[in-house]
């Protein structure tokens, strides 16, 4: 862990001294009697990169349980076990706008997503597992392999929340009517009770974060968890219905796939970039931890993470274009050709004066300075050359360290 100099550790600091001065107001979840018990004041961030770097700020070695931030690596476990279809069949990915533990159920029976209770309750149940032991076992097991590290359960967390969990029993008979769930209900629910009271602190959801936002490879261990659509798929659910009934709200002003608990704590992803968790338990009138709201808000502003915001692009993926005597023009390529970049390519090939002079009989792509290309870039590039080849101009790639393949 980079010590406390460090300057993005420095700043994280100064986000959560900028947070803790402001007025958030917010009231610790005592509907699971054992939650209550939560210092109001603990107050921690951490950060993890998909290449393996951790920062943290605060009360970031305090343990809390993990909640409702289990559902979406729950859902992740199981879109890997049974892949997509399977999973939707049983439960949508529609967001509710309603309470997450509200009677959410579509016109064919499904809970409306798998963030919310009833959603949740059904994605357990698909965890293979003969008991409720071997259930949780599994989802242990599993969410241990996000965090990087062997996760335990808070029992008397879980047996709180069994001895008040009525209404979730409720909901899962309700899914077991309409056929969304076809597991004995005492089973799934306790697995359920214990899945949410597994304890982790801001480093560990970071990191579980930063698995999604590494397209299923743990930064800190390097294991592959899940599959890299099963990433997408999960962060696509989390971007649309992970903030309870504030997700559109959190989507507009935040922009990042996140889901909370009621325990305080807070997942947030940039993609490709990095997991945040966040921990402070008061929470909002919907559910969301006050401050941990106010601090991603922030996060997101001053370190633009906003998904919709404009993406940086490096200026040209052209480097040079050299017009040499005997009719070649020899283009320059550099950086990574995705499909964004290949298309400036095509289209200065195609069009680019010094490609279309009639002088021009030899075209050469040079690409050694290309890092790496993705296949739908190749892809068109190979169309570009064979169009420049039906024009009657020769084209050559120059490609050492074959980033690139355009037979
Ligand atoms: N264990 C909680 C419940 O089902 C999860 C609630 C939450 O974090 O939203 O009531």
């Amino acid at each position: 862990m980079p010590h406390p100099g460090n300057p993005v550790t420095r700043s994280l600091t100064r986000v959560l001294a900028d947070v803790r001065a402001q007025d958030h107001p917010g009231r610790v979840a005592d509907y699971i009697p054992e939650l209550s018990r939560a210092d109001p004041e603990a107050f921690a961030i951490s950060a993890a990169s998909v290449s393996g770097h951790t920062y943290a700020a605060g009360d970031s070695t305090t343990l809390f349980t993990i909640q409702s931030i289990s559902k979406a690596f729950v859902y992740a476990l199981v879109l890997s076990e049974h892949g997509a279809d399977a999973v939707t069949a049983r439960v949508g990915v529609e967001p509710s706008g309603e309470a997450f533990n509200a009677v959410s159920f579509d016109d064919r029976g499904r809970p409306h997503n798998p963030l919310v209770n009833a959603g949740a309750i059904v994605t357990t149940s698909l965890v293979p597992g003969a008991s409720a032991e071997e259930r949780f076992a599994r989802i242990r097991r599993g969410l241990s392999a996000f965090a990087g590290r062997d996760l335990d359960c808070d029992e008397t967390v879980a047996a709180s929340e069994s001895a008040t969990g009525d209404r979730n029993r409720a909901l899962a008979m309700l899914a077991r009517s309409s056929g969304a769930l076809t597991e004995p209900v005492d089973d799934v629910v306790e697995a359920y009770f214990r899945q949410c009271a597994l304890r982790v602190d801001t480093t560990d959801i970071a990191v579980m974060g930063a698995t999604l936002a590494g397209d299923g490879i743990n930064p800190r261990t390097g294991e592959r968890v899940v599959p890299p659509a099963v990433a997408r798929d999960t962060l696509s659910v989390m971007a649309s219905c992970g903030m309870y009934d504030r997700s559109g709200q959190w989507l507009f002003e935040v922009g990042m796939p996140a889901k909370s608990g009621v325990g305080g704590g807070i997942v947030a992803v940039a993609p490709g970039e990095y997991g945040i968790g966040v921990f402070s338990p008061p929470l909002d009138a919907v559910g969301n931890s006050a401050r941990g709201v106010a601090t991603l808000r922030t996060l997101s502003q001053e370190f633009g993470l906003h998904l919709f915001r404009h993406p940086e692009r490096p200026a040209s993926p052209v480097q040079a274009i050299d017009v040499e005597p005997g009719g070649t023009v020899v283009i320059r390529l550099r950086g990574m050709l995705d499909f964004v970049a290949a298309e400036q390519v095509a289209h200065l090939t195609a069009y680019g004066p010094e490609t279309t002079a009639d002088a021009t009989t030899r075209v050469v792509l040079d690409v050694s300075a290309v890092t790496a290309s993705t296949r739908v870039a190749a892809r068109l590039l190979a169309d570009v050359a064979a169009e420049l080849r039906l024009q009657g101009r020769d084209i050559v790639l120059v490609d050492p360290d074959g980033v690139i393949d355009i037979a």
